[in-house]
């Protein structure tokens, strides 16, 4: 297994040297790296061709990992199964995309 010590930044080419500074998106179905206030200076155009224009590793993110699956097992127990089952399924999204960019380049990099 090839591990990644240094990703380089999508924006400005340079390496990404903590966790701290480490800000990821997708670009596309590419999953990209980016420094903290390279992400702030992307041009509107570009920032919207992120996907969803928001970085993965932010606290509204976190916060939808936590929340949109809790909302859905709550409407699961409450509502029964029946088109549930599909929000269910779609709140794990942000979670497993998270979970993704934390596997492939945070868990490498130093927090600070
Ligand atoms: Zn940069």
């Amino acid at each position: 297994m090839t591990r990644v010590q240094h990703p380089v930044c999508h924006n400005c080419q340079e390496p990404i040297s903590s966790r701290a500074d480490l800000s990821t998106a997708f670009v596309g179905v590419h999953l990209a790296t980016f420094h903290k206030q390279c992400v702030r200076q992307l041009p509107v155009q570009k920032a919207w061709s992120l996907l969803g224009g928001t970085p993965l590793n932010t606290a509204a993110t976190n916060w939808a990992v936590v929340l949109l699956p809790l909302a859905s097992v709550l409407f699961l127990v409450t509502r029964g199964a029946g088109n549930w089952v599909y929000f269910f399924v779609v709140s794990l999204i942000p979670a497993i995309l998270r979970f993704y960019a934390w596997l492939r380049y945070e868990r490498h990099l130093p927090r600070s």
